[in-house]
């Protein structure tokens, strides 16, 4: 039996064949007391010495006991467990496996490596703050399969041996054993099938897909990741973003009971950049960044009004705050590790101005600063995008978060068809996104805006999606303005270009990536705290060593020889 079942029981009866295992192990000279766990409940066992074993048992053994039922004596309850006011007195016991000494103690809060804690990634799993992360996952599996079936939503399956399919990554490829010298892909995500799904006449589709992308992992990125990936026929940008919000409160309030009442507001891409200094604000923060380019268009600092003549805008963010010169010195390193050349600043303090460019400031100009009061005044001056990395860090840094509401949505919008990413055009979103405007894409792509929107929460950037392309002639444009050749075009996309050939409807489409939902509503820093089996930051697999080197018979058989770099 499991110790939920004690509740059954009657006081005083017989208890046979509980499993557990050893939570803690407490020796009180002639009475052992052991707490004993399993998947969901603690219960207290009392153990004489006569009892079989008993000096054997440690920490992690798995046993079961039998024994009778008992109330604990008063004062000795320990109210904070569901069978705290219960023991068992044991009249048998009988160790079915033992456990080697632990790496580490299955409890909340340990200060061990994440390495180890991701080598025993099973005995991680075991501490009840793990188990709650993996649980809420499960419960988010099950409240996406019942919406999906209350909104008629058909579950479909896509191959995850593909060809190579862009979206901004690299792709994880494999080698095909029968075929020498081709591979496969992994999919980066569902993209294309699913659009050939609305293709091939099916009104919508989802899937909880696997996605793969060979990037550098970072706290909320993994090699390997979850999405709720979909995608509706006959659609337009409203229709999925209503379906979407009406998911994810479906999701908050069946997993979480959570209730999401208001809707989601929109900003524009550019308004997000300018307010907030980012596309994924955290609204809980209700301070946003200013804007004094007038102000400062004449300033006798060259660097300054050169930045403004040349199309440079003048941000600040103010606090009341009098900051340390170490506090500033410490922003300083961090706006320069942003990019920034430096950050500017004057304070106003007892009617003084302090700070290196103040004499230079004109009258006018100390007035504005001090027209905001005492305080401190930090700013930026130059091209918007460049300058909105250090905005955004100084934002989240200078001013608090607001605790009441702790599920802040929004929708941003009206993304720049294509970023500049290491001097290489992308697409902000992927080149199967169509451009709010045909004719402005054709005539000046990198100013052209996408039919894209992207959902965050709390600052995360919780998915994105977009209306799709349907129309075969502005696919391969679109393809030819990304900068591919014809040749290029037909090798990678001509089959999907074939395919919107037939009379395509038009379709839009979204994914809300899972694990960074579910670290979000578990307040968890890492996606990893909520992928039960995660990649390292190197993206190595510490349980089985994953990515390994092949034995040279094998790479022989799939035809692949490794390149030794050094020789
Ligand atoms: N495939 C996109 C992604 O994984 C989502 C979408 O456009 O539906 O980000």
């Amino acid at each position: 039996m499991n110790i939920k079942e004690l509740r059954n029981l009657k006081i005083n009866t017989e208890v046979i064949d509980l499993f557990g295992w050893v939570n803690t192990v407490r020796d009180h000279g002639g009475l052992t007391f052991i707490d004993l766990r399993d998947y969901d409940s603690f219960i207290q066992l009392v153990i004489d010495d006569n009892i079989n074993e008993i000096e054997k048992i440690k920490n992690e053994f798995y046993i079961s006991i039998s024994g009778i039922f008992k109330k604990r004596d008063l004062g000795l309850e320990n109210k904070k467990q569901e069978f705290g006011d219960y023991e068992i007195q044991v009249t048998n016991l009988n160790i079915v496996n033992k456990s080697k000494s632990l790496p580490f103690q299955i409890e909340d809060k340990i200060e061990t490596d994440e390495s180890i804690r991701l080598k025993y990634r099973y005995l991680d799993l075991r501490r009840n703050e793990m188990k709650q992360n993996i649980l809420a996952r499960s419960k988010v599996f099950k409240s996406i399969r019942n919406v999906m079936n209350e909104m008629n939503v058909l579950e479909i399956d896509t191959p995850t041996l593909i060809k190579s399919t862009p979206e901004g990554a690299k792709d994880f490829l494999v080698p095909s054993r029968k075929n020498p010298g081709t591979f496969y892909a992994l999919p980066q995500s569902p993209q294309m099938y699913k659009q050939l799904f609305m293709m091939s006449g099916f009104p919508n589709y989802y899937q909880i897909a696997k996605c793969y992308r060979d990037e550098d992992s970072r706290k909320d990125r993994q090699p390997e990741f979850t999405q709720l990936d979909l995608e509706f026929s006959n659609a337009n940008p409203n229709l999925v973003k209503n379906n979407v919000e009406k998911i994810i409160k479906s999701i908050f309030s069946e997993a979480f009971d959570i209730k999401i009442n208001s809707s989601f507001p929109s900003l524009s891409f550019h308004d997000a950049v300018n307010l907030y200094g980012t596309d994924k604000p955290d609204l809980r923060i209700k301070e946003t960044i200013n804007d004094a380019t007038n102000v400062f268009s004449n300033s006798n600092v060259s660097f300054i009004k050169d930045s403004i003549d040349n199309s440079g805008v003048f941000k600040y963010l103010f606090t009341p705050k009098n900051l340390t010169r170490k506090e500033i010195d410490n922003f300083d390193a961090l706006s320069k590790e942003l990019g920034s050349n430096g950050l500017g600043w004057i304070k106003f303090e007892n009617q003084n101005f302090s700070g290196p460019l103040t004499k230079h400031m004109s009258d006018d100009e100390l007035s504005f600063v001090s027209s905001l009061g005492e305080g401190t005044f930090l700013f930026q001056v130059g091209n918007l995008l460049d300058i909105s990395k250090t905005m955004d860090m100084l934002r989240t840094k200078l001013y608090e978060r607001s605790e009441k509401e702790e599920h802040v949505f929004l929708w941003v919008e009206d993304f720049p068809y294509f970023e500049i990413e290491n001097n290489v055009l992308q697409p902000s979103h992927h080149p199967f996104t169509a451009p709010q405007n045909v004719n402005d894409f054709e005539k000046n792509p990198i100013e052209a805006i996408a039919l894209h929107y992207d959902l965050v929460l709390n600052g995360v950037e919780l998915g994105s999606g977009s209306q799709r392309i349907n129309n075969p002639d502005l696919q391969t444009l679109v393809l030819k303005k990304w900068g591919l050749s014809d040749s290029e075009i037909e090798n990678r996309f001509g089959w999907f270009i074939e395919a919107l050939s037939y009379g395509t409807p038009q379709h839009a489409g979204f994914a809300i990536g899972i694990d960074r939902l579910v670290a979000e509503v578990m307040k968890q820093n890492s996606i990893r705290d909520v992928i039960p089996f995660p990649k390292t930051q190197s993206g190595m697999d510490p349980l089985t060593d994953a990515p390994t080197a092949l034995d040279a018979d094998l790479l022989e058989e799939y035809n692949l020889k490794v390149i030794d770099e050094n020789e």
